[in-house]
């Protein structure tokens, strides 16, 4: 008898992008004279850089020739990626990666997804509260979440950090010891940033109980304060209980193009002594056909001195937007969190209200999208999130907007 997949059938709602989508799509249906500018998915909108665009070419090009066509990609990615990254994500900063511990992927979404496939079904995993969707429903799909309480929206088995105003938006340590620790910085959705002094705090518990930190650092690229580490590996210990996930997305405009990767270092081990490494290489050996040549040629280009300085341009541009909405907003009165180590701001509601109603408020009386608090889990009641992903015309566009229906 066929059977869908119960864990599946246990998620609740659609993802909430999906959700957004269609009360947008049905707005701008019922009033197609408005304008709605979107500053609610964490999608670029700059093209890719000049020296991506050529290095994607030339890969092209190179596909045209029977001397230098390319089939399937290395499972773990071609050396001359690895090794960019390894020496200019890692050891220019004093991190301790070699190029065999970087796997590269399509995306930190497959990846910050499917890692926790290495883990058993019984580990207790602990996510901040707010939080970037997929890690929790990655592990609802694969049955480690327990039974989900639609009145509290927590699921039983996950340990939920809140990060909220009163402790600055980095988590406490939790009452029960994780397996699992999923830490974002800087983060998606609070646009705040750990100081390495917190992050290393996470990293000496973590290595106490014998936990590992999966840590998302796909917006890395934004950190603009010197106490912020741009990997986990600037903490020392962290080879050996941490596990990495970075994108070519926000830093290089890859949302469209698709490229990620994830460091799993030797040392990393379970209780009983296996390897990490080993296992995520099987799974990405069994699942994973490698990510193409071509982005991968394009990968490297970011590393290149043009490359650098184009993706600093891009960077600059959204930090721009980010500065615009942050003082905008100030001005208006709301208070406002983020946007200074990331293109993401976090704003307290109004007036105490929730934040599907200033959602609503925004769509229907600014015509801006935003992305409402709660959407990232029952600690997001009362915030919303604005981007800096947009123009700088339609970032400014949008702020007035909001200042003028702010005024009462
Ligand atoms: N991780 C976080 C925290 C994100 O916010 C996002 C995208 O918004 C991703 C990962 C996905 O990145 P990618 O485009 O590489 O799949």
């Amino acid at each position: 008898m066929l059977k869908a997949n119960p864990n599946y059938l246990r998620l609740p709602g659609s993802y909430l992008f999906s959700t957004i989508a269609k009360k947008v799509a049905a707005y701008r249906e019922a009033n197609p004279d408005r304008n709605v500018i979107s500053l609610g998915i964490g999608d670029v909108t700059r093209p890719l850089p000049p020296s991506v665009i050529k290095a994607l070419h030339s890969a092209v090009d190179e596909m045209a020739s029977e001397e230098t066509f390319k089939g399937y990609a290395p499972d773990l990615g071609y050396e001359f990626l690895r090794r960019a990254i390894a020496e200019n994500d890692f050891k220019s900063r004093g991190c301790d990666i070699s190029e065999d511990e970087i796997f590269v992927s399509d995306g930190a979404k497959s990846d910050s997804g499917n890692i926790q496939e290495i883990f058993d079904e019984s580990c207790r995993i602990a996510v901040c509260d707010p939080v970037y969707p997929v890690y929790v429903d990655s592990n609802v799909m694969a049955g480690r979440t327990g039974d989900y309480d639609p009145q509290s929206e927590r699921w039983s088995r996950v340990i939920y950090m809140p990060c909220t105003e009163a402790n600055g938006f980095v988590p406490a340590f939790p009452e029960e010891i994780p397996d699992v620790i999923y830490i974002c910085s800087p983060n998606n959705p609070t646009g705040t940033a750990m100081k390495k002094e917190d992050l290393q705090r996470w990293v000496d518990y973590a290595r106490e109980h014998r936990s590992v930190i999966i840590f998302d650092a796909a917006y890395e690229a934004y950190i603009s304060e010197e106490d912020v580490p741009h990997s986990i590996y600037e903490c020392s210990g962290a080879e050996s209980c941490a596990i990495e996930i970075r994108s070519f997305s926000k830093n290089a405009g890859f949302t469209g193009t698709r490229l990620g990767y994830t460091v799993v270092p030797k040392a990393l081990k379970d209780a009983e002594g296996a390897q990490l490494h080993g296992l995520w290489a099987r799974r990405h050996g069994t699942k994973f056909n490698g990510a193409p040549y071509i982005q991968q040629k394009a990968g490297a280009a970011v590393y290149t001195p043009e490359g650098r300085r184009e993706i600093r341009g891009l960077v600059s541009y959204y930090m721009e937007n980010a500065s615009t909405i942050r003082k905008g907003l100030a001005d208006a009165g709301y208070k406002v969190y983020g946007g200074v180590n990331a293109p993401y701001i976090w704003l307290r509601t109004p007036e105490g209200m929730k934040s599907w109603e200033f959602f609503d408020h925004m769509l229907e009386d600014a015509n801006v999208v935003g992305t409402p608090g709660a959407g990232f889990g029952p600690s997001g009641e009362g915030y919303f999130r604005l981007t800096a992903f947009g123009t700088h015309e339609n970032t400014a566009e949008a702020v007035e907007r909001i200042r003028r229906i702010s005024v009462r």
